[in-house]
């Protein structure tokens, strides 16, 4: 999939359409003092294996996210595009 680099599209801060510029979105890193990640690590403590994050079905594919930001008043906004895909998302200088 192909994403050109400057797209024009509305923004929700500015409430009028302006140019975004186009970037990768990632994901941050769970934070380890957050109370879901310190209650998950309690129930793993000792024996009877694994409680919560295991997949049953593996999806085939998956959403690409990326984060546009305004030109004007520099706020972030994220953006999924498409369906499932195995293809990864290429940013392409227009
Ligand atoms: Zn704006």
């Amino acid at each position: 999939m192909k994403m050109p680099k400057e797209i024009r599209t509305y923004c929700k801060y500015c409430n009028k359409h302006t140019t975004h510029t186009v970037k990768l979105a990632s994901k941050s890193p769970p934070r380890s003092l957050a109370i879901g990640t310190r209650k998950h690590e309690r129930k793993l403590k000792g024996h009877g294996g694994k409680r919560a994050g295991k997949v049953p079905v593996k999806k085939q594919g998956k959403r690409q996210v990326v984060m546009l930001s305004c030109v004007e008043c520099k706020k972030k906004t994220p953006r999924t595009i498409g369906t499932r895909t195995r293809k990864k998302l290429e940013i392409i200088a227009k």
